[in-house]
């Protein structure tokens, strides 16, 4: 039998730990999340987020634009946030509508309260390996459920699919940095299967439902899938789960990588309401 690679047990346990961090504390960490737009997706990550973030005694406020609200309004928002003492740390959630200059923006964050860890300075320390930095949630989650149920990463051959700045990118470094061997696929990949099957782990981050078929994944594989998309109503990974568990241990959608991500944001919330303490 084959494990299902839950992530609300590991985020369960780094949440309990940052409810007790927080009771500690001269004050409440506060984040903050600018939400833009109105896409459904979003709108129940974003809520995930405040909710567990509240549940803890952390403090979360939403700021909310509207869809066609000019860049220069997102700008002064960020600004705004910035400046504001009260606030630890900040998010603008993903994705923003096309209008926007979506790297502009990420670069106009005060990197302290950078808890997405999606600056360059913020990127640039990782790389650099400097400890005073925010590491990418959602990787740095991976990382972290991979470490929760003892999976080898060392020597291993890693296939991820995606090259995002969000997901593809970072983890690709994070993983080398553990001394994996890194395939990075994309939507011009010539022969997906040819990679993903020879992957001890495989990571799909492409936002592709049911992209990843069980042909293409190696018995006893580690599957960590990290897209989210949606089929007939229904919120589905970029892996065809029910089949894919049959012959290789898998992250479920949902609770796979979405708790692990919340976890690693709350407490880099944490860790920038400390550093400012
Ligand atoms: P992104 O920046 O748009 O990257 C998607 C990547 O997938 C791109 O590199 C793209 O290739 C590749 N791709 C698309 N279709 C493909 C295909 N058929 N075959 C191979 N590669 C393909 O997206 P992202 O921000 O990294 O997010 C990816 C997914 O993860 C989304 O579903 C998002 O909702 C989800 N996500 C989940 C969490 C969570 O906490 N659960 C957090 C973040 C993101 P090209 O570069 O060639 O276009």
């Amino acid at each position: 039998m084959y494990t299902t690679l839950s992530g609300r047990e590991p985020a369960s346990g780094i949440i309990e730990n940052a409810k007790h961090i927080v009771k500690t504390m001269k004050r409440a960490p506060h984040l903050a999340i600018i939400l833009m737009g109105n896409d459904s997706a979003s709108e129940l990550y974003v809520r995930k987020k405040i909710q567990k973030a509240e549940s803890i005694g952390m403090l979360a406020t939403l700021f909310r634009l509207d869809g066609n609200a000019s860049e220069s309004e997102l700008l002064g928002l960020v600004k705004r946030l910035n400046m504001d003492t009260s606030i630890d740390g900040f998010i603008v959630q993903s994705p923003l509508p096309k209008h926007i200059d979506y790297p502009r923006v990420v670069e106009a964050i005060d990197p302290g309260k950078d808890v997405d860890g999606w600056t360059s300075t913020n990127m640039g320390r990782m790389f650099l390996g400097i400890s005073e930095t925010f590491m990418p949630a959602t990787p740095m989650g991976i990382i972290k459920m991979l470490d929760y149920y003892k999976v080898d990463i060392a020597g291993k051959d890693v296939t991820i699919i995606g090259r995002g700045n969000v997901v593809g990118k970072p983890l690709a470094f994070m993983l080398l940095e553990r001394s994996a061997t890194i395939t990075i696929c994309h939507s011009r990949t010539g022969n997906l299967a040819e990679h993903t099957k020879k992957a001890d782990i495989l990571i799909s981050a492409a936002g592709k439902p049911h992209l990843v078929k069980a042909d293409m994944v190696r018995e006893g594989a580690y599957v960590i899938d990290v897209g989210t998309g949606n089929i007939g109503g229904k919120t589905v990974g970029d892996v065809d789960f029910e089949n894919v568990i049959k012959k290789a241990h898998c992250s479920p959608v949902p609770g796979g990588v979405g708790p692990m991500t919340v976890a690693m944001l709350i407490s880099n919330v944490i860790e920038a309401a400390l550093r400012r303490l």
